[in-house]
C-alpha cells in the first residue's frame, strides 16, 4: 500500500516498507562521561551519591531522582557485586541457536543502590543463583574505548 492510497478498512494493520535515514550523536551527559572514562582509565565503577536521600546511584547520576539536588562528588563504588536478577538466553537476535547459553543478569553493586545489567562470565547455569557474589571482568587497558563493551561481564569475586 502506498502512502497516497486511502485505507478501506481501518481495522486491518497495514505497515509500509521503507528506509528512514538516522543520523544522530549520542552523548554520555556529565555523569555518563565520567562513567566511562573511570571504566576506560581506572577499570572502576563511579556512582554519585546524596547524602540527604542516602541514596548512592549506579551509573551516577548529575541530579537525585527523589530530591533533584544537584550530584558533582562521583565516588568509587569498586566492582563487585551480586546477582539481583538473571535471564538465560539460549537464542541470538536472529532466531538461531547461540553455541552455549549466555546469562544476562542484573548486578547490584555493593554498597549502592544502582547497579549494570551485563552478562555472567566463567558462571554456569548451575551454579548462578540470585544473591551470588560477582566482579565486573574488563578487557584491557589498551583496548578499552570508553564504552559499556569495555565491561567482558561478570564473574566470580577474585578478593
Ligand atoms: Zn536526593
Amino acid at each position: 500500500m502506498a502512502t497516497t492510497e486511502k485505507m478501506s478498512k481501518t481495522t486491518t494493520p497495514t505497515h509500509w516498507d521503507a528506509d528512514i535515514p538516522v543520523n544522530y550523536v549520542y552523548t554520555y551527559g556529565l555523569a555518563g562521561e565520567a562513567f566511562f572514562r573511570a571504566i576506560k582509565d581506572r577499570g572502576t565503577f563511579l556512582g554519585t551519591r546524596c547524602d540527604a536521600c542516602d541514596i548512592t546511584y549506579v551509573p551516577p547520576k548529575a541530579y537525585c531522582d527523589r530530591c533533584l539536588e544537584a550530584l558533582d562528588k562521583y565516588i568509587d563504588v569498586g566492582t563487585v557485586g551480586y546477582v539481583d536478577t538473571f535471564t538465560v538466553s539460549f537464542k541470538n537476535m536472529d532466531g538461531s541457536e547461540k553455541p552455549r547459553p549466555r546469562i544476562l543478569a542484573m548486578i547490584k553493586i555493593e554498597g549502592t543502590d544502582g547497579g549494570i545489567i551485563h552478562y555472567l562470565d566463567g558462571i554456569s547455569i548451575e551454579e548462578v543463583a540470585l544473591g551470588l557474589p560477582v566482579q565486573a571482568i574488563f578487557k584491557p587497558k589498551a583496548q578499552r574505548k570508553g564504552g559499556i563493551e569495555d565491561i567482558i561481564g561478570f564473574g566470580p569475586v577474585k578478593r
